[in-house]
């Protein structure tokens, strides 16, 4: 994969023929897939749809000693308000004096429209240079500048040469894409041109070779990984990923969120990239292969006892450590299975429905199966050759995933309302920001994930059990909210097909 010359990264409809509408079994999924005409599905109606500029600002808000500039008019990022608080303290987790959030809007307006941005654009830059000295200055390009056609590209190349910050333009423009995702490669894109690479920083004064020096950074070079995580991951979730490569006694560096800009330049000086999620890591991980010879590992994410221990031995074998980390994992799966005895007597049968990003539902189906529950149904944002991997290998291993049904969409909530009407699962696990639609139907929820819980590795597996017990022992909460609250859909759209909605006709 060769994009990083281009001034922008292709979509994923493009880069990946990735689907954004399906509703069937799991088993047709797969199926489908394997035939290559998913991406041709399309909706003949669509509820909403995600916007790729606020996906990228939720990797970015956590990138440290930044200032972001939403090109855009006033509403595009107007989210950031709400991540202002938590972004500041998961910042102060990694670095005590890290700043937190800061950003400005451009604010473009009518007249704007009509004269171009590119003034409001080169202001804001040279505002934040000198307010804030910042070690980074990320330009989100939006919809509206794309449109007039602004060429940030240009200004920024000019404005380089007179900051003291790196600026890093982002093309995340939300019209161009109804795969949310393609926001991953946005994001990436900028960092891998304006962030990676010796080449981009001034040299410092040489110093005379040490042999022994040299020798000494050649080995932690050699036992050195990058792990590359997620903004929906916690402190712990890291902390408990760290303390498990550690134990191989390998040296670990976690980008991207949360890091520090200057933490980027030499990340291509390692042994191994280690992607959590595809979803989120293939473009960066493709590239630093294709750029700098970096080999990365991407199967899987560390969720549930099947998936952690695969993640940790693939990474164990790439340094020929398999040995160790078997009787790593033994010990740690010994202790756990011991844990989780009462959680699973009080959580076996229970029935639940996942939704959120397909690597994860799938990942997290495979625990929830692991602590005796039965998952009655999935929905993912899209679906492409990585999610097909993972489904195949959980229709593998738990066969009657293969019946559960399986819903692709962002931003179609009517569909899931009906979906659970019909399935009544016992519980809900979805994305933070959709777990109230589920709660309005009388069905209690689960966040699918929080940066103040644990979710990953062998801990999160006991964290996920203890935490599902809680609320599943104590329901009140949904079974009196559906008394006050309904959702806004007729009573007669339940009772239609949820994928009425769904043109799969070109997919025989
Ligand atoms: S879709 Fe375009 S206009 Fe809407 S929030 Fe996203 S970038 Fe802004």
């Amino acid at each position: 994969m060769d994009y990083i010359n281009e001034k922008t990264p292709p979509i994923r409809e493009d880069r990946l023929g990735a689907c954004m509408a399906f509703g069937g079994s799991c088993c047709e999924l797969s199926r489908q897939s394997k035939k290559g005409c998913l991406f041709q599905n399309n909706r003949t109606f669509s509820q909403s749809q995600g916007c790729q500029l606020t996906l990228s600002l939720a990797i970015l808000n956590t990138i440290r000693d930044a200032v972001i500039v939403v090109h855009s008019p006033i509403g595009c990022g107007a989210g950031l308000v709400a991540q202002a608080g938590f972004c500041k303290g998961f910042q102060k987790l990694r670095d005590p004096n890290a700043f937190g959030l800061r950003w400005i809007n451009t604010n473009l307006d009518e007249i704007d429209v009509i004269n171009g941005g590119e003034e409001k654009l080169r202001s804001a830059i040279i505002y934040a240079d000198s307010e804030y000295r910042p070690s980074a200055i990320i330009v989100m390009n939006s919809c509206v500048p794309a449109l007039i056609g602004d060429d940030i590209d240009t200004i920024i190349e000019d404005l380089q040469k007179q900051t003291r910050a790196r600026i890093v333009p982002v093309h995340c423009e939300g019209f161009k894409t109804k795969i949310q995702a393609t926001a991953y490669d946005a994001v990436y894109h900028g960092i891998l041109r304006h962030l990676v690479g010796a080449e981009l920083y001034e040299e410092e004064d040489p110093v005379l070779p040490d042999e022994f020096e040299e020798l000494k950074e050649k080995y932690i070079i050699s036992r050195t990984v990058n792990v590359l995580n997620v903004s929906s991951m916690s402190r712990s979730d890291e902390q408990e990923l760290v303390n498990l490569l550690k134990a191989l006694e390998l040296n670990v560096r976690v980008l991207p969120c949360y890091a520090h800009p200057d933490d980027f330049a030499d990340s291509y000086e390692a042994a191994l990239n280690v992607s959590i999620c595809a979803t989120h890591d293939d473009y960066f991980s493709e590239h630093m292969k294709t750029k700098y010879g970096v080999p990365f590992i991407l199967k899987t994410i560390p969720i549930g006892i099947a998936n952690t221990s695969k993640w940790l031995l693939d990474i164990a074998r790439f340094f020929g450590m398999e040995e160790r980390a078997e009787k790593l994992i033994a010990a740690e799966v010994e202790e756990l299975n011991a844990a989780l005895k009462p959680y699973r007597e009080f959580l076996k049968g229970k029935t639940a429905f996942l939704a959120g990003g397909e690597i994860r539902v799938i990942t997290t189906a495979e625990l929830l199966h692991s602590l005796g529950m039965e998952v009655l149904g999935l929905r993912g944002f899209h679906f492409d050759r990585y999610g097909e991997a993972l489904l195949d290998q959980l229709i593998d291993e738990i066969p009657e995933s293969e019946r559960a049904i399986i819903n692709i969409g962002t931003g179609q909530p009517f569909e899931q309302a009906n979906l659970l009407e019909k399935l009544k699962p016992d519980i809900y696990i979805g994305h933070p920001g959709g777990n109230g639609w589920a709660n309005k139907q009388g069905i209690p929820v689960f966040p699918l994930f929080g940066q103040a819980f644990n979710y990953m590795g062998f801990l999160g597996v006991y964290e996920v059990a203890r935490r599902l017990t809680r609320t599943l022992k104590n329901t009140s909460y949904s079974r009196n909210i559906v008394k006050h609250a309904r959702l806004p859909y007729r009573r007669d759209w339940y009772s239609q097909d949820p994928f009425s909605y769904i043109d799969q006709s070109v997919a025989p």
